[in-house]
């Protein structure tokens, strides 16, 4: 089955069903060690993750590793331009969850980004970046402590699908041609526009099947976390892009009010709901007056359609939602991109889950992380039905290689996420423990050593990793 790599001799493999892991107590997980700083990070990485499986569990669960390659690593072994060999796709695809260092980026061999090829190989379709803070870190905010949302950002469409042309080209012409001399004229909304003929042009699709399965994921996860943290936020710029992004976040709703109708309330829901609740005998018209303050400005179209909405709300899930038992529901809103990277900043306690589609997520999960402490400390994993890879969000560093000088943190949490993932929180709760009392206690590596006032000496990898297992209790 394998031409250079052999599975541990013990364990089990993570099975799936219904898109959620099956995992035995000894689980083989592959692991790729990472370029670059790799070196230093995965030792650092897999030690933290044993001893908090070893203390947590006494001996019944342990994770056998299954050491396979990517990279410049795997280039090393199987030959020039093997990047991505098929052993390495084959263990993935064999054993379900797997945990990767950095990996550079490959300059030849028709690869554009490891990364980017594991997600579409293996589908992995919501990118999820949890960012919390972490006391101690430091941070550019002047209270990071008060955000703690998780970024759901979907991998596989949007711009990041790469379908684009360059300014010029014979087929970009083309394209350009057809869509201003008759797509852009047969459709009447777009009026007299016109694409300028010196343009480069790029697709976005977002379709009805990517933007529910990445949705509904993000509200499967919301109903595990504690109440008060129980809230999807559908993040889009659907007042420009009506039919892409605004149609994410119709069919996010759709999702939460049909697959999780029992689950889950809508913030315009809970408004109508508690407008009831408020005043026993409001009519329809008085409480979409209340709902929409601009009300007595619509067309008589527009109020006729928000009086209905209040109506159906009122008669469709009073009895499940109504007197109060919306608040122990989910709560699923949307907010405009822009609007959200403000208010991650303004009033960032107000935000859980955020739900996004790639581009905008690729923003928002860099933001969210800066504001609690940067990239150093931003775990990741890139989740499918049947498949599952945790990652550092940074690179490989090479200028910091071998010297067991760099931050693991990244990588660390990314165990963490693997840990919560299998289901294994005990073990993950002992790590996040011990990292937030070594950070709390000054240890810690040099890239947060550097900005912590006043000045710590900075341990090395290694030692951040005792420091860590130390401070399990
Ligand atoms: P980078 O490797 O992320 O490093 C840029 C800088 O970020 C480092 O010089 C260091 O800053 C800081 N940094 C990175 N990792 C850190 C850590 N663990 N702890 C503390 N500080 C850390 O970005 P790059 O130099 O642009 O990219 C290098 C290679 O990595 C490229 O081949 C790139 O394509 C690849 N890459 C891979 C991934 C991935 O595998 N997920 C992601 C991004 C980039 P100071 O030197 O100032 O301390």
């Amino acid at each position: 089955m394998y031409e250079k790599i052999t599975p541990p001799t013990t364990g089990a493999k993570i099975t799936f069903k219904n898109g959620e892991p099956i995992v035995p107590d000894n689980p083989i997980i592959p692991f790729i060690r990472g370029d670059g700083t790799g070196i230093d990070i995965w030792p650092a990485t897999e030690k933290v993750l044993d001893a908090a499986v070893t203390k947590a569990y006494k001996g019944k669960r342990k994770i056998s590793w299954f050491k396979v390659y990517a990279g410049d690593e795997a280039c090393d072994l199987y030959g020039t331009y093997q990047y991505l060999p098929q052993d390495t796709l084959t263990a993935i695809k064999e054993y379900g969850v797997a945990i990767k260092g950095p990996l550079t980026t490959p300059v030849g061999g028709g690869i554009r980004s490891l990364n980017v090829a594991l997600r579409q190989i293996f589908d992995l379709y919501a990118c999820v970046r949890p960012c919390r803070y972490y006391a101690g870190t430091p941070s550019p905010h002047k209270n990071p402590e008060k955000l703690d949302v998780i970024v759901y950002r979907e991998n596989t469409e949007d711009i990041y699908l790469g379908i684009e042309w360059k300014q010029g080209s014979e087929i970009g012409n083309r394209l350009i041609k057809i869509l201003n001399e008759e797509l852009i004229p047969a459709t009447p909304e777009h009026g007299k526009k016109q694409i300028p003929l010196d343009a480069g042009i790029g697709i976005k699709p977002i379709s009805v099947s990517g933007s529910k399965r990445l949705v509904r994921r993000a509200i499967k996860h919301a109903l595990i976390l504690p109440k008060d943290k129980q809230q999807v936020t559908l993040v889009h710029k659907g007042n420009i892009m009506k039919y892409t992004e605004g149609a994410f976040r119709d069919w996010g709703y759709e999702v939460a009010t049909t697959e999780f109708r029992q689950e889950c309330v809508t913030e315009r829901e809970s408004w109508i709901l508690g407008n009831k609740e408020k005043n026993a005998n409001i009519s329809s018209e008085e409480n979409a007056r209340m709902i929409d303050p601009g009300f007595d400005a619509l067309t008589p179209e527009k109020k006729a359609q928000i009086v209905k909405e209040v109506e159906t709300v009122l008669n469709s899930i009073w009895a499940s939602h109504g007197n109060g038992k919306w608040k122990e529901k989910i709560m699923v809103n949307d907010r405009i991109a822009d609007s959200i990277f403000q208010q991650i900043q303004t009033r960032p306690d107000e935000y859980s889950i955020l739900a996004t589609m790639n581009l905008n997520g690729d923003y928002l999960s860099d933001a969210a992380a800066a504001i609690v402490g940067g990239l150093g400390m931003g775990p990741g994993a890139n989740i499918g039905d049947s498949c599952a890879v945790f990652e550092a969000t940074h690179g490989t560093a090479p200028k910091h290689a071998g010297l067991d000088k760099i931050n693991p943190g990244s990588v660390i949490l990314s165990g963490v996420m693997m840990l919560e993932y299998m289901g294994w929180q005990e073990a993950a709760d002992l790590i996040k423990k011990g990292l937030s009392a070594a950070i709390a206690n000054g240890e810690v590596t040099y890239d947060l050593a550097r900005m912590i006032e006043p000045p710590v000496k900075p341990l090395k990898c290694s030692e951040f990793a005792d420091a860590i297992i130390k401070h399990f209790g």
